[in-house]
């Protein structure tokens, strides 16, 4: 039986956290405090095998993507990678990741069987990308993109939170890096979570606004249908004729939340309901010391029933915690 909310909406994507912990610090979502995790206690392959064979077989899941943090900090993402994908009635697996560390290692991901992967990359400008990153690994980052390419995913995306006063002039240039090598990217409005939640008044820019920044450089806006996607995107051509797909997730000027159908699970077993919501308890008793499906779906049915029909104003975690 389909996972309903109390809207009707039906949940078939599950996003999966697999660590809290991530390579890079970036001003909007890792805070100082939150430290790198050894993962102990954390759920393992085989109960995360579980969990999602669970949904799938008896929820009609169709749709996983693992996030973090950076899931590339799990030691075992491999065979995380190679148990998930395995699952013959989902889509094709998808990943969130910086990209710190696909030059080595996007091949080996694809050979376990992912075949969709979001790339994060907010500026081009190496001073700008260590400041918004934490880390000066702008470098790794395209290289990471080039072997992403090589390797033979079926889809690759490049995503880029925009934030004021920060890297809003980078976003021709952006446009253009994807364009040249026929990869989407879609600017993300800031959300009120995180490390810059109190000042996201100053720091957040609004598609309308992301838009004027790039209408100089753009001939033409062709929309694109939405689909399933939380992005709008278009094919935009630049004067010189390049063609290129440019997409916004406007999470606070124009949300997404009617057609909601995601449900988001951490690597200790917490449920978050909605990516800005409280989280909705833990499964971890479903879980261990062994799998009770019964007493799963009675803590899923639960959660799903106090689902809010829109995210709140703010957020009640930063994103590294839950995945976005
Ligand atoms: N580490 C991976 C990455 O870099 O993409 C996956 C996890 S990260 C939490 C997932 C996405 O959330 C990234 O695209 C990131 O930029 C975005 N994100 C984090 N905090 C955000 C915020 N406050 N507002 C909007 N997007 C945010």
């Amino acid at each position: 039986m389909l996972l309903h909310d109390r809207h009707g909406r039906s949940i078939r994507y599950l996003r999966l956290s697999l660590t809290p912990a991530c390579q890079m610090r970036c001003t909007y979502c890792r805070p100082d405090w939150l430290h790198n995790t050894d993962h102990t206690g954390a759920l393992t392959p085989a109960e995360l095998e579980s969990l999602v064979r669970h949904l799938v077989d008896h929820h009609g899941l169709r749709k996983l993507r693992l996030t973090g943090g950076d899931p590339t900090a799990r030691p075992d993402l491999l065979e995380i990678i190679t148990r998930t994908a395995s699952i013959p009635e989902l889509e094709p697996l998808a990943m969130t990741t910086n990209g710190l560390s696909l030059a080595s290692r996007a091949a080996e991901y694809v050979g376990a069987g992912m075949r969709r992967i979001n790339i994060s990359l907010d500026a081009l400008d190496r001073e700008c990308f260590k400041a918004m990153t934490g880390v000066d690994g702008l470098h790794r980052v395209l290289n990471g993109i080039d072997a992403a390419l090589d390797a033979g995913f079926d889809s690759i995306k490049l995503n880029t939170v925009v934030l004021r006063g920060q890297n809003e002039h980078e976003l021709p240039r952006l446009v253009r890096f994807a364009a040249e090598r026929d990869l989407p990217i879609r600017f993300i409005e800031l959300m009120p979570m995180g490390p810059l939640a109190d000042q996201w008044a100053d720091r957040y820019v609004p598609e309308p606004e992301m838009r004027r920044v790039l209408q100089p450089h753009v001939a033409r806006w062709e929309p694109l249908e939405q689909g399933a996607s939380s992005a709008r995107c278009s094919r935009v051509t630049l004067h010189d004729g390049l063609t290129g797909i440019v997409g916004f997730i406007t999470p606070m000027s124009c949300n997404f939340c009617a057609a909601c159908d995601r449900l988001r699970i951490t690597s200790d077993g917490s449920l978050y309901p909605c990516l800005m919501d409280q989280p909705a308890g833990s499964l971890m008793a479903a879980i261990r010391p062994r799998f009770d499906g019964a007493l799963l779906d009675r803590m899923l049915n639960d959660a799903l029933s106090h689902k809010q029909a829109e995210h709140p104003v703010n957020g009640f975690v930063t994103m590294t915690m839950i995945g976005g």
